[in-house]
């Protein structure tokens, strides 16, 4: 980041609670090696406060924001416009504060995931065979999303709040199928994504019959704290290939900077490397 000047462009991070994010770090670090006057900044908004926040950044305050839990959804109902993927997933990450007023949503969670896949399970593809999502949440719903859009057959979504789950296969259609447990979905599963937050801190990830995985499944986890989770473990043993969620929010954040600053990230940083320091630094 250099000087901050009056013609500084502003953006950030916006989510409840927010002050464990990493993309301050990773946008600003970007912004420097690119010689961008830019500076990304981290907002928490209260719970009940989202849409009045978003509101107020209309015609320029900020040029976007990321949005993370628990305003996914409120941050779509807040736009005039919304991508394909963001529609589809009826949930956005990312708002662009346009000049003429103009608040468009975009969704790069799912085009993060599946760069992600790509990147650490190269030869990967989504329409190989079905998916299964654990979880149906905001994370989820981007997804699903994307999944369905690379081709994926079925979408199979295993939540512990059934209804929720349930409401994703009436909005998505018939591809994908709601399930409480994932005992069956996992038999012929290509991919396995947690997209619960289980696991984050160290815990226990979603319970799964390993060895009912086909044994070419790719299994990936949306938690990076710790970057290792208990489910990549867990699925390395059975001898699956494993995508972890670091991967993730790094890919699903470079288109984010891209559209908020008008460039891509410099390839000099290895964001990598960075965030990895953090996390063992306790970021
Ligand atoms: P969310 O909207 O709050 O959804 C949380 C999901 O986790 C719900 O499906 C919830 O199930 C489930 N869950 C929570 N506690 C559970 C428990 N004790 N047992 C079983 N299920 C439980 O959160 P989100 O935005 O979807 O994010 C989910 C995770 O993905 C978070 O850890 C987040 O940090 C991570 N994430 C990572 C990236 C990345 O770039 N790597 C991007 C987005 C999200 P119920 O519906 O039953 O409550």
């Amino acid at each position: 980041m250099s000087a901050i000047t009056a013609r500084t462009r502003v953006a950030g991070v916006a989510g409840a609670p927010v002050r464990h994010s990493l993309s301050p770090l990773l946008h600003n670090a970007w912004l420097k090696a690119a010689g961008v006057d830019g500076v990304y900044v981290a907002f928490a908004p209260p719970q009940d406060g989202f849409p009045a926040f978003a509101q107020g950044l209309r015609r320029g305050a900020v040029a976007g924001i990321n949005v993370t839990i628990p305003f996914k959804e409120e941050a779509l109902a807040a736009a005039d416009t919304a991508s394909d993927l963001a529609r589809a997933a009826g949930a956005a990450n990312l708002l662009l504060f346009h000049e003429d007023g103009r608040i468009e949503a975009r969704n790069t969670d799912g085009e993060g995931m599946l760069r992600a896949l790509a990147a650490q399970a190269p030869g990967f593809d989504a329409s190989s065979g079905p998916a299964l999502v654990l979880g149906a949440g905001g994370a989820a719903r981007g997804a699903i999303a994307a999944l369905l859009e690379a081709g994926a057959p079925r979408v199979n979504v295993c939540n512990r709040t059934l209804d929720r789950a349930e409401h994703l296969a009436a909005r998505f259609g018939p591809r994908v199928r709601a399930w409480e447990r994932p005992d069956l979905p996992v038999l012929d599963a290509a991919v396995i994504v947690n997209a619960t937050s289980l696991g984050l801190g160290g815990g226990a990830g979603p319970p799964l019959p390993w060895d009912r995985a086909p044994a070419e499944a790719v299994v990936m986890d949306m938690v990076y704290k710790p970057l290792r989770t208990q489910f990549l473990i867990e699925a390395e043993a059975r001898g699956l290939r494993t995508v972890d969620g670091l991967e993730m929010l790094i890919r699903q954040a470079a288109p984010s900077f891209e559209a908020l600053f008008g460039v891509p990230p410099p390839a000099d940083i290895d964001a990598r490397v960075l965030l990895l320091a953090a996390l063992e630094a306790g970021g």
